[in-house]
């Protein structure tokens, strides 16, 4: 692909594009009078106009039919999870087996813990990436201590070279082979929230099952911003939230998968809750817990289904669109906008994120050498003109162009407007 720096390349751009009509699809925030260039969808996406529509409709069986909603609503609640089921499956690359909606993320990632983090004095580590997402390292290290162990000998952290923002795959590779005689679990990110880095799922995923370890991801960030291949790749677990790619809402109810070859594993210890029961005999009230087989069977709680309703209308989305359809705008998206600043901002910004197209997704973690203004500022200057990014301490924002509504005018006026806040 070759880009040019100019709005009327922009504009082209935009008229060839063949999911255009999508952004339609989406509330777009507006700042004054026109709208907002919204580059924070890897944090929060966008509202889908169909929310309220699925929303309101659970709202008025409840009025309508109160208790007998669970069966006779128009889409009973019953099985209401179930309606996500193939929709989730198809978008992480998995069998209807292996997926589930529900609680959030991190509970998803302590309920898989407690059943795929078994240590024993022998082998009790895990790997995370260092400066994981907080609540990730919040997760690992207390699930370390729970069992007894300590998180100074058993949490290994994958530090990048110095110098580096990201981490090899030879180098996690080593690491895994290294560690591989105490190692108990890899847990990694799909794509690196800070710096933006996508992971080599299906690499590093032989590399631990080779070692004797679990191989858990995090796809919080990778989840409707790059095609997953979770089955085929031998992934043992992971989890993922639905609000950030999938605009599903604020704290929306997450996903998780389990790899097929887990679905029977019945004596595998579990935290059980009734909605993990066999279904078939889930209302005998039977104090005996029989899960059911795959990822349904780890369920807690029957689900939330007004935090639910939002995921049919991103779901129904990216079902029609596809994944590589997606990714294919995405890697446009995102490479004029690393064009842009490298042609117009190549001293005042420095990307972190791999400059290669495969090692990141939709989102670029930008250091801003601001010169005399403190970066801080920067972030501030294009809050007030209409630009919605997100800010990392000390000097880091992430812009994350989404094919789904994002517009190569919007990454357009986005370097624009940062060039001209750097250079005032
Ligand atoms: C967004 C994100 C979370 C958020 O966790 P919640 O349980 O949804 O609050 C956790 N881990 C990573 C890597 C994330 O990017």
């Amino acid at each position: 692909m070759t880009f040019r720096a100019d709005a009327a390349f922009a504009a082209g751009m935009d008229r060839a594009d063949p999911l255009a009509g999508y952004r339609e699809r989406f509330h777009i925030p507006r700042h004054g009078n026109s709208e907002e260039i919204y580059l924070c969808g890897n944090s929060l996406g966008l509202q889908p106009r169909n929310t309220a529509r699925y929303l309101q409709e659970e709202l008025q069986d409840w009025q309508r039919l109160a208790v007998k909603g669970h069966f006779a609503g128009r889409r009973p609640w019953l099985a209401y999870h179930e309606l996500f089921t193939e929709r989730s499956a198809r978008l992480v690359g998995a069998g209807p087996l292996e997926v589930v909606n529900m609680n959030t993320l991190t509970v998803n990632l302590h309920l898989m813990m407690v059943s795929f983090y078994r240590p024993t004095p022998q082998r009790h580590k895990i790997l995370i990436e260092h400066g994981a997402f907080p609540s990730d390292r919040y997760a690992v290290t207390s699930q370390i201590r729970f069992h007894g162990h300590d998180p100074d000998a058993s949490l290994i952290e994958l530090v990048p070279r110095a110098g580096c923002a990201t981490v090899d795959s030879g180098d996690v590779e080593a690491v895994i082979a290294a560690e591989a005689e105490q190692l108990a679990l890899v847990l990694l990110p799909g794509v690196q929230y800070y710096s933006g880095q996508a992971f080599e799922i299906a690499r590093l995923t032989r590399a631990a099952r080779a070692a004797g370890a679990i191989a858990g991801w995090d796809l919080a960030h990778a989840t409707g911003n790059l095609p997953l291949q979770l089955h085929d790749w031998g992934v043992d677990f992971a989890v993922w939230c639905n609000y950030k790619y999938l605009n599903a809402g604020p704290g929306a109810v997450a996903g998780c998968f389990v790899h097929e070859r887990h679905a029977r594993d019945f004596d595998r210890p579990r935290f059980a809750g009734w909605w993990g029961h066999d279904k078939a005999a889930r209302f005998r009230m039977q104090p005996g817990f029989a899960p059911m087989p795959g990822a349904e069977g780890w369920q807690l709680s029957n689900p939330p289904i007004l935090a639910l309703a939002p995921l049919l209308a991103s779901l129904e989305i990216f079902d029609e669109v596809g994944m590589h359809a997606l990714r294919e705008k995405s890697l446009q998206l995102t490479g004029f906008m690393e064009f842009l600043l490298q042609q117009r901002l190549p001293d005042a910004v420095e990307i972190l994120t791999p400059q290669d197209p495969a090692r990141r997704g939709c989102q670029l973690s930008l250091r801003l050498h601001s010169g005399r203004a403190p970066a801080r500022k920067v972030f501030e200057q294009l809050e007030q003109r209409g630009v919605t990014c997100d800010w990392r301490e000390p000097d880091v924002i992430r812009v994350a162009p989404v094919p789904l509504y994002n517009t190569c005018g919007d990454v357009y006026r986005f370097a624009e407007i940062l060039e001209e806040v750097l250079r005032a």
